[in-house]
């Protein structure tokens, strides 16, 4: 199956919580609910993100897990947290930590007790995280795969018209096959003009996995998550019949 999730399920969100969101962990929520949707992850920033542009991480991340665990409130929806990671550099070095409060003052000389591993999506975000030099990110993109390949869950964004022509996100599709790692269609970007149509286009039918994101930082952003099934469908790349067997619809036990 070419395309890895539902149209219920959005595996990229910002919150205010933590990064560059509009909107809380708990408004999220709630909007999630009533879009029907049987799962979400909040992927804020990475720590180098949140440094690098002024952001401000409000919550200890510890909080958020423990209150969305056992949601009775929002039944049919699961909770998840993780991270929207940063490619840091051609050695392919990899910011993917929120909150290292979490560590420094809860437990200095332990990790943090993940019940699950973390969901990480890994994007390149210039000029402020990986600097200028993308004719360099592509080395960045292999080595970070090779180091961290089954830690990775999803490659975000790699066709903004603003990479220009240094940086060839076609590579990074075949280095993310070889993984067996899903492309982000992600429809926010999709629905504005910082693709190129046609460079869009060539990933999408080039990646064996597709992973459909809204990338939300609005409550209005999730609301563009059917669009982008409705665009693979067009270029034959997703058969909503797929799912018929194993859907969960909304308000069904
Ligand atoms: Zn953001
Ligand atoms: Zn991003």
């Amino acid at each position: 199956m070419k395309v890895v999730n539902t149209p219920f399920e959005d595996n990229h969100i910002h919150s205010i919580n933590y990064s560059d969101g509009m909107s809380t962990v708990d408004a999220i929520v709630e909007h999630a609910v009533r879009l029907g949707r049987t799962k979400i992850t909040i992927t804020d920033h990475s720590d180098a993100a949140v440094e690098r542009t002024n952001m401000r991480c409000l919550t200890w991340r510890g909080f958020s897990r423990g209150r969305y665990k056992t949601p009775s409130h929002i039944k049919g929806l699961e909770v998840r947290f993780g991270v929207e990671a940063d490619l840091l550099n051609a050695e392919g070095d990899v910011s993917a930590m929120i909150g290292e409060v979490e560590y420094d003052k809860f437990a200095p000389d332990q990790k943090p007790e993940f019940t699950e591993e973390p969901f990480v999506i890994l994007s390149l975000h210039t000029p402020y995280v990986y600097g200028r030099n993308l004719s360099e990110a592509n080395q960045g993109f292999a080595n970070a795969l090779a180091r961290y390949g089954s830690q990775i869950h999803c490659i975000g964004h790699i066709y903004l018209k603003a990479y220009g022509s240094g940086f060839d996100p076609l590579k990074v599709v075949e280095a993310a096959n070889a993984e067996r790692i899903p492309i982000e269609l992600n429809t926010f970007y999709m629905n504005g003009n910082a693709v190129d149509p046609g460079l869009l286009r060539e990933v999408m039918q080039t990646a064996d996995q597709i992973m459909v994101n809204t990338d939300s930082h609005t409550l209005h952003d999730m609301e563009a998550l059917e669009s982008g099934f409705t665009y693979l469908e067009s270029l034959g790349l997703y058969l909503p019949q797929d799912y018929e067997q194993n859907l969960e619809i909304p308000g069904q036990d």
